[in-house]
C-alpha cells in the first residue's frame, strides 16, 4: 500500500509506464471517434450508454473521455472507491446524484443542515423532481425524517458556510439501509475518506481544492461500481458531461493537493487562532474549536482544513466594511484556490437559502467566510488585522 502522497502523484497514470508513451496524462479534445468497424462501435455504444465505465471505442464526447477518465480513476483511488463519475460543475454532480437515485426508485431525499447554498435551493426548488425533508445531524431527527420511499441522505461535513461539524458514521447508522452522499469538498480526499465510514457516495466541487488554482469548473462523485453506472447513464442522458481540458486540470491538480492542503491548513489554524484574539471578532468558527473535534480528529477528519469563518462584531455593515478594507485576500466567492478567498454568505453564497434556512444552519448577518491560499501567513494576517482595525473606525464613524 502507497501513501496518500503517492497515490496523489500516480493515480491514473499507470498506463503511461509502458514504453514509448508520454510521460504525464494526454489532452484528448476529440467530440467523435473514427469508427471503422460499426458492429464493435455499436457494442461500445450500448455498453457506454448502458452504464459502462469504459468501452473498446469511446465512440462521442458525450459518452467517454479518456483524459476525463484518468481523473476519474486518480479521485477514486484517493477516496477509496471502486469508481468515480465527473461532471460539468459541483452542482452537475449533485443533480447527476439525485437523478442517479430516481433511477433507482427514490422520490424522497433528507438533507442535513447547513449544507452548500446551491445544493439547498436545488434541494427545495423541487426541480429533480424529490420530496425533501431538512433536518439537524442528530441521529433522532434524521431517523424521523425517513420515509420508505427516501433514496439518499445528503450530507456535507464540515459544512459550508459554518464549518459545522457531523459525525458521518452516526449519520450513516441513522440512515440504516439508505445510502449516504457525503459532500467531501471542505476537507478533500487528503484529511477525510467518508466511504471508510459507511458513506456510499462522495462528491467533490473539483472547482475548488482538487483543482486549487481558480481556472476550471467541475464535479466528480466517487462510488461503487454500480452507483456509478447509474450515474454514468445519467450524464450520458442529460449531457453535464466534465470538457476534457478541466479534466486534465484537475488531475494535474491532484498531484500538489496533499501540500496545497497542509500548507494552506497550517496558515488557517495561525488564522483562526490570533482572530479569536482579536477584538473586533465575536465568534470564530474552525473545526478544531468545535466541541465534537476532540472525538471526530480520532476517526474521522485527519486535520481541520483551510477554512475559517467568523463573526465580526457589528454585524452586517461591519463584516461589509471589512472586506471593503481588504487589499491582498481576494473578496470573491469560491474557495480551495492558491490565493486566499473571503466572502459574505449572507449575501451571496448563501443568499438564496430562506430565512429559516438560515436560522436552522446557524448563517448570520455578521459571518465571513475566509479560504486560506498559499501566501505567507503573516501577510495574510497583516490584511485581515488592518481590515478589521479599519471596520472599528468605520463603527465609530457610523455610530457618531
Ligand atoms: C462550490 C460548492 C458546490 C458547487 O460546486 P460548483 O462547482 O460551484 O457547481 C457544492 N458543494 C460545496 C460544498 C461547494 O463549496
Amino acid at each position: 500500500m502507497t501513501q496518500i502522497t503517492t497515490d496523489a502523484v500516480h493515480a491514473g497514470r499507470e498506463n503511461l509506464h509502458a514504453a514509448p508513451r508520454p510521460h504525464v496524462p494526454q489532452l484528448d479534445l476529440s467530440s467523435t471517434y473514427p469508427l471503422p468497424d460499426i458492429d464493435g462501435a455499436a457494442r461500445s455504444l450500448s455498453d457506454l450508454a448502458g452504464g459502462a465505465a469504459s468501452a473498446e471505442n469511446p465512440v462521442y464526447a458525450r459518452l467517454s473521455n479518456p483524459t476525463v477518465a484518468g481523473f476519474e480513476c486518480a479521485l477514486a483511488k484517493l477516496e477509496g472507491a471502486e469508481e468515480a463519475v465527473a461532471f460539468a460543475s459541483g452542482m452537475g454532480a449533485i443533480t447527476g446524484c439525485l437523478l442517479a437515485a430516481r433511477l433507482r426508485g427514490a422520490g424522497h431525499v433528507v438533507a442535513v443542515r447547513p449544507i452548500y447554498g446551491g445544493t439547498d435551493h436545488l434541494l427545495e426548488s423541487g426541480l429533480a423532481g424529490l420530496d425533501v425533508s431538512f433536518t439537524s445531524a442528530s441521529e433522532t431527527d434524521i431517523q424521523a425524517a425517513m420515509r420508505p420511499d427516501t433514496g439518499l441522505v445528503l450530507l456535507e461535513t464540515p459544512a459550508n458556510p459554518t464549518l459545522a461539524l457531523a459525525d458521518i458514521a452516526a449519520v450513516v447508522s441513522a440512515a440504516g439501509d439508505v445510502p449516504v452522499l457525503v459532500d467531501n469538498t471542505f476537507a478533500t480526499p487528503i484529511l477525510q475518506n467518508p466511504i471508510e465510514l459507511g458513506a456510499s457516495l462522495v462528491l467533490h466541487s473539483a472547482t475548488k481544492f482538487l483543482g486549487g488554482h481558480g481556472d476550471a469548473v467541475g464535479g466528480i462523485v466517487a462510488a461503487d461500481s454500480d452507483w456509478c453506472a447509474s450515474l454514468r447513464q445519467v450524464r450520458i442522458a442529460t449531457g453535464a458531461i466534465l470538457h476534457p481540458l478541466a479534466g486534465y486540470l484537475f488531475h494535474r491538480g491532484l498531484q500538489t493537493l496533499p501540500l496545497r492542503v497542509k500548507h494552506a491548513q497550517e496558515s488557517a489554524r495561525t488564522l483562526a487562532n490570533r482572530l479569536l484574539e482579536h477584538p473586533a471578532v465575536e465568534q470564530v468558527f474552525f473545526p478544531e474549536f468545535d466541541a465534537v473535534w476532540e472525538s471526530l480528529s480520532q476517526h474521522q477528519m485527519r486535520g481541520p482544513g483551510a477554512l475559517v469563518s467568523f463573526e465580526v462584531a457589528g454585524g452586517q455593515a461591519a463584516a461589509r466594511a471589512a472586506l471593503h478594507s481588504l487589499r491582498l485576500m481576494t473578496p470573491a466567492v469560491s474557495l480551495g484556490s492558491v490565493d486566499t478567498l473571503i466572502q459574505h454568505p449572507a449575501s451571496l453564497t448563501h443568499q438564496i437559502v430562506s430565512d429559516e434556512g438560515k436560522d436552522q444552519g446557524g448563517i448570520s448577518d455578521a459571518l465571513l467566510r475566509l479560504s486560506v491560499g498559499l501566501e505567507d501567513v503573516d501577510d495574510l494576517w497583516a490584511d485581515l488585522a488592518q481590515a478589521l482595525d479599519a471596520r472599528s473606525t468605520f463603527k465609530i464613524a457610523a455610530s457618531a
